[in-house]
């Protein structure tokens, strides 16, 4: 029997509307599951309050964003509410083939484009108890204006329309709890035959 770890790590995609509490929400399952790589996308948005280049996302402007596409250095991007957002591809193909499993924050369209090119990746949607909650949420943190935050809503709802095509559907009630059931799935996941086949070599 060979116990040696897996080969190749788990691609994970994580989607919800924007204000749903996505960021606390991977922080909690980071602090939890901390040899999961966490894949820092890049976006042409300006950086809010208190976030960081290079830890929330690498920040870069549209002419720089384009060059990537252009280069086919992105495993995916979208335009979302004004600004383009996207995914390197090399970091995360590295640490796949270590055999750390990535976890990508995309919204939909995106996560439309990873399940093209990587149909094997776990597709987890994170949705709020409800809309009222989410926009309570949105005005809470302060940093959009109205007209950005009714897109926000808007574009929530036509999200919310592509919750079939994930494999889990998680509520974000309690942050705790959120976190819990996604290291449940991971758990879960880890636990399939299909990714479990270097314990069973040679049996
Ligand atoms: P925010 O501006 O609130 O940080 O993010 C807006 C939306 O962009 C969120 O739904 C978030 O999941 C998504 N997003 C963040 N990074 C990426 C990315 O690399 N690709 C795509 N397609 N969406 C992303």
């Amino acid at each position: 029997m060979n116990v040696q770890k897996k080969k190749r790590g788990e691609l994970i995609v994580l989607s919800g509307p924007s204000g749903v509490g996505k960021s606390t929400v991977i922080a909690e399952l980071l602090s939890e599951r901390s040899d999961i790589h966490f894949s820092v996308s890049f976006t042409t948005r300006s950086p809010r309050v208190g976030e960081a280049d290079g830890v929330n996302y690498n920040f870069v402007t549209r002419e720089e964003f384009e060059r990537m596409i252009a280069g086919d250095e992105l495993l995916e991007y979208a335009e979302y509410v004004g600004n383009y957002y996207g995914t390197s591809l090399k970091v995360i193909q590295e640490k796949l083939d270590k055999g750390i499993d990535v976890l990508l924050d995309i919204e939909v369209q995106g996560a439309a484009k990873v399940r093209q090119k990587c149909p094997e990746a776990v597709f987890i949607f994170i949705m709020p108890p409800s809309f009222e909650e989410l926009s309570r949420r949105l005005h809470r943190r302060n940093t959009d204006s109205e007209e950005v935050i009714a897109d926000r809503l808007t574009k929530a709802q036509q999200e919310c329309r592509q919750i079939p095509q994930y494999d889990y559907l998680v509520v974000n009630d309690t942050v705790t709890a959120a976190a819990h059931e996604i290291i449940a799935i991971l758990t879960a996941e880890g636990c399939r035959v299909k990714n479990r086949t270097h314990l069973i070599e040679g049996v």
